[in-house]
C-alpha cells in the first residue's frame, strides 16, 4: 500500500492485527523489547462502544512497566459506587474497595475500553516509532 510504505519508519519485525487492548499492550511490550511493531487495525473510526468497563488489580499491574498506569487511573473512576434502589429506600454502596493488602491498585478502576485504548495507543506514539500507532484500514496514517 502506498500509504502504509511511507509509514513505517523502519521495516517492522512484529506485526500486530488488532489495535484493541490485547493487541496495543503486546505492541507496547515488544517496542520496549527492541522489536520494531507495526499494528494494523481493520476498524476506520477510533470509537467504539465500550465492551469492557472495570480494570482489576492484575491488569494495572501487569501494564505498569509499560509506564501507562498513572495515564490509565487519571481517566478512571477509582471510588464508584451505585445506588440501589430498595422499594423508597436508596442504599448507596462501594463497589471498589477490594482491600486487598498485596497490590498497588486495591480498588476497581471504571473506565471506558475506548480510553484504555487511546492511553496505550498515546504510548506507543510517545515512543516515537510511527509505525506502532495503529495504521487503519482504508485510512491514510499522515
Ligand atoms: C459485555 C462485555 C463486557 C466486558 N467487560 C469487561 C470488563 O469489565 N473488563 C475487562 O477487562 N474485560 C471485559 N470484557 C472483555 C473485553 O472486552 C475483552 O477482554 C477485550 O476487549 C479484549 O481485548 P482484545 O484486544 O483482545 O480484543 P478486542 O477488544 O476485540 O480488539 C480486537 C481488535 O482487533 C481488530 N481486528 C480483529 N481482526 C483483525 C484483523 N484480521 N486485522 C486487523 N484488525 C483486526 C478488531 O477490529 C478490534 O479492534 C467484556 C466483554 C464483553 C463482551
Amino acid at each position: 500500500m502506498e500509504h502504509g510504505s511511507s509509514f513505517v519508519t523502519r521495516p517492522a519485525e512484529v506485526l500486530v492485527a488488532g489495535a484493541g487492548p490485547a493487541g496495543l499492550a503486546l505492541a507496547l511490550q515488544a517496542h520496549d523489547h527492541g522489536a520494531a511493531v507495526r499494528v494494523i487495525e481493520r476498524r476506520q473510526e477510533v470509537f467504539r462502544p465500550s465492551r469492557a468497563l472495570i480494570l482489576h488489580s492484575r491488569t494495572l499491574e501487569v501494564l505498569r512497566p509499560l509506564g501507562v498506569t498513572q495515564e490509565l487511573l487519571a481517566r478512571a473512576d477509582i471510588a464508584p459506587t451505585a445506588d440501589l434502589h430498595l422499594g423508597r429506600r436508596v442504599v448507596r454502596v462501594q463497589l471498589a474497595d477490594l482491600a486487598l493488602p498485596d497490590t498497588a491498585f486495591p480498588h476497581l478502576s471504571l473506565i471506558r475500553q475506548m480510553d484504555v485504548e487511546t492511553v496505550l495507543a498515546q504510548a506507543l506514539a510517545d515512543r516515537g516509532d510511527r509505525g506502532g500507532t495503529p495504521h487503519r484500514a482504508g485510512r491514510s496514517a499522515r
